[in-house]
């Protein structure tokens, strides 16, 4: 019985370090280091004393990561974390964040200079040296550093303004230090943040597609879907397309995401696919967005080629959504480009249409196949008479050009008995489903395919 209780006190321990600790360096993790941030932020509002908080990230460890391998990596970050805590005071904590990012809480602290100069130190130490497997490495950081002891001081905040500042750092040159000032342009270091974030998202695979069913208002039954990016966050959760595409846009990122949805999206469709393959209706189909960088890719007609071949998937099975914005610029290459992607038998789509200003003149150049009508108009189906009459005219529009449209957003009852009447023949929308990861739309296909 002793005994029994011997051991359970142990595992509970040995549970309780596993949880704040991290498994390879068994540095304390974010979750101890807020704890003890916190604790030492209440201490020095006490004792009149300051504290500081240094965010440090390993410049080019990606490098050495992808050269020598993960194992390397593995070793070259537990030497690390042994050196750091060399550097410090036993009432100092080193922490690791994940990845090859280390903070160190540094208590009563006397100013700035006091910070500034054992940051000097840890990058210095962290220089020397260092051997692994046969490899001589050098290990150079950017350290940002955050100055905190006032009232107003949370601890998230201050870990936050550590990490702005080591953005800061990286810019300046790598191996360097700098400190969070108030007046620091935080929204573009924020930006510096997110893009590496998307960077290393994209490297973790954290994105996820989504799947929003499109429905034919003739037999109420899917056609297809349309494929919309998530960002599954560790800490975030999930993350809407919005506050990344753009960014994404900017760095050129969504060039490398953009081919990864497709090929992800294509993949999944297939695989649908061949699971009804015996089935006398109509096989779904995959709508997949581009963005204006990706389509301005000059070799685009022959990556997406590509893509549909290693998968199998039919060119008649995917459609291309591209918004009317993107075509403001150069109509002839557009045009050029849109040809290439229908001579391969991919079918073309205009996004949001309505939102845009393209002109009917130009409309009825570009070799596109379907409309689809902004849920902002079709958000006022029922209440405002203008939108029912732009949907209606809309519609007329794509049935003159010989197009076929989409109405998307649709959330009521009362939206879709409109659109009927208006003679509309597909549909997407929250009234019928929402975007849903794989397994559901897998699961909304399976009830639409009776075995
Ligand atoms: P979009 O292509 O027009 O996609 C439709 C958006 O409307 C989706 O938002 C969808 O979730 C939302 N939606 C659908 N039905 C309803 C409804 O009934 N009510 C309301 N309120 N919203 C509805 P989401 O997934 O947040 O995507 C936003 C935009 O981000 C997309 O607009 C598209 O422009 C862009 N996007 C998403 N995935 C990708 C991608 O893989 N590549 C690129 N380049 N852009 C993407
Ligand atoms: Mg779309
Ligand atoms: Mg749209």
């Amino acid at each position: 019985m002793q005994k029994d209780i011997t051991e359970r006190k142990l595992l509970e321990e040995q549970l309780a370090h596993q949880a704040f600790h991290d498994p390879l360096t068994d540095l304390p993790n974010r979750a101890l280091f807020l704890d003890r941030l916190s604790h030492a932020l209440k201490r020095s509002k006490r004792r009149g004393d300051k504290v500081a908080v240094l965010f440090m990230d390993l410049d080019n460890f990606k490098v050495t990561n992808d050269s020598l391998g993960h194992e390397v990596g593995d070793d070259l970050l537990i030497e690390v974390a042994g050196r750091l805590s060399q550097c410090l005071r036993p009432t100092d904590t080193a922490a690791r964040l994940g990845g090859d990012e280390f903070v160190v809480l540094l208590e009563d602290i006397e100013d700035t200079n006091e910070a500034n100069r054992v940051a000097k130190r840890i990058a210095e130490t962290l220089r020397l040296p260092l051997y692994i497997e046969g490899h001589e490495l050098s290990v150079t950081t950017s350290i940002g550093i955050a100055f905190g002891g006032s009232d107003e001081d949370l601890p998230g905040s201050l870990l936050r303004n550590a990490d702005l500042a080591m953005y800061r750092a990286k810019e300046a040159g790598k191996n360097s230090q700098a400190m969070f000032e108030s007046g620091m342009d935080v929204r573009a270091l924020k930006r510096l943040r997110l893009e590496e974030d998307l960077r290393r998202a994209l490297e973790r695979e954290e994105f996820r597609v989504y799947y929003q069913p499109e429905v034919s208002l003739e037999n109420d039954r899917i056609v297809g879907f349309e494929a919309l990016v998530r960002w599954e966050h560790p800490e975030r959760g999930l993350v809407p397309p919005l506050e990344f595409i753009p960014l994404a846009e900017e760095t050129g990122l969504i060039v490398p995401l953009g081919q990864w949805v497709l090929e992800e999206a294509c993949r999944q469709t297939r695989e649908w696919q061949e699971l009804y393959s015996g089935s006398a209706d109509p096989l779904p189909i995959i709508s997949v967005n581009l963005s204006a960088r990706q389509f301005k890719q000059p070799d685009l007609a022959e990556t997406i080629a590509q893509v549909l071949r290693k998968n199998g998937l039919e060119p008649r099975s995917l459609i291309l959504e591209i918004t009317e914005s993107m075509m403001v610029t150069d109509v002839d290459s557009i045009i050029a480009t849109l040809q290439e992607l229908r001579e391969l038998g991919v079918r073309i789509a205009i996004d949001d249409f309505g939102t845009g200003y393209s002109s009917l003149a130009y409309l009825k150049r570009l070799p596109v196949d379907y409309l689809k009508i902004d849920r902002s108009f079709v958000d006022g189906l029922g209440r405002d008479p203008t939108d029912k009459g732009l949907v209606s005219a809309a519609l007329t529009l794509a049935h003159t050009l010989g197009l076929e449209a989409v109405a998307e957003g649709v959330e009521t009852a009362d939206q879709l008995a409109h659109l009927r009447e208006l003679g509309c023949k597909l549909a997407q929308g929250y009234y019928f489903w929402k975007p849903s990861p794989s397994e559901r739309a897998s699961e909304l296909l399976a009830a639409r395919f009776p075995p």
